[in-house]
């Protein structure tokens, strides 16, 4: 497995972003790609249509706290591109009981809570749509925050037991920007105002020039505590931080 990773990654540096989807495609047979409509899965999904592979399943977390801006982007891009993009949404009754035991926007109050309310509305839903996958590709750019710089092309990732594949791993923002303009891909309208990193719209603001691009997501946690837990490892930190008043069979069933 390590050697595979190896070499794909000594390969990676040499090939445009079409190739390595081609060679994405072709490493696995079943392949999922999740989009949060972000300009960087937005390249993705435009390189998979421009790379003419039918093997990556492209999915979404429907966390229902999301922008109305990107259910836009979200329709936009299903007719440019003719497809039809899977939600995964949170089970209700672990919603349902979250809310009854908290308040509806507990997680300003404790990173506990707020870690708790991504993992019923992301973490475990992921874990559906991953469910059966060999290789889960992601948006991920080295450059994005302190806690990304280590991404390569190719990982394992022992968490979830699979391939884990970063298309962008070594773009920049502005690369990934450029690409965007030049292919007329959608994108979502609140990048226009400021908005960079783009999640839930309780845990999502704009940033002012100079700030790193993720200091808009749950902009009132120090930065070491700043993921949701869909990109953290089985010694993550934050996976072991998490405390619900839900038991986990109740969440993860
Ligand atoms: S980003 Fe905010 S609203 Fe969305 S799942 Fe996490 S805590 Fe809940």
């Amino acid at each position: 497995m390590q050697h595979l990773l190896d070499q794909l990654n000594q390969k990676a540096a040499q090939l445009s972003l079409v190739e390595r989807m081609r060679i994405i495609a072709n490493t696995a047979e079943r392949v999922v790609f999740t989009t949060s409509f972000g300009i960087e899965d937005q390249t993705i999904t435009h390189a998979i249509y421009a790379a003419t592979v039918h093997n990556i399943a492209l999915l979404t977390l429907d966390t229902g706290r999301l922008f109305p801006e990107t259910y836009d982007v979200w329709a936009a891009t299903e007719k440019k591109y003719g497809v039809k993009i899977t939600a995964f949404n949170p089970k209700g009754e672990a919603v349902e009981t979250y809310i009854a035991q908290n308040s509806i926007n507990e997680f300003y109050n404790s990173v506990e809570a707020r870690q708790a309310c991504c993992t019923i509305r992301k973490v475990e839903p992921l874990a559906r749509a991953l469910t059966g996958a060999d290789i889960w590709v992601t948006g991920l750019r080295s450059d994005q925050s302190h806690a990304r710089t280590t991404a390569q092309f190719a990982e394992f990732d022992s968490n979830r037991k699979l391939k884990k594949m970063n298309p962008l791993f070594d773009w920049s923002r502005e690369k990934v920007a450029a690409y965007i303009t030049e292919n007329s891909v959608p994108v979502n309208s609140m990048h226009a105002k400021g908005f960079v990193s783009i999640g839930c719209a309780p845990c999502t603001r704009a940033i002012n020039p100079g700030e790193p691009e993720r200091a808009g997501r749950w902009w009132w946690e120090t930065e070491t505590a700043k993921e949701c837990g869909l990109h953290v490892n089985a010694e993550g930190k934050l996976v072991q931080n998490v405390k619900t008043t839900l038991a986990h069979e109740e969440v993860f069933g």
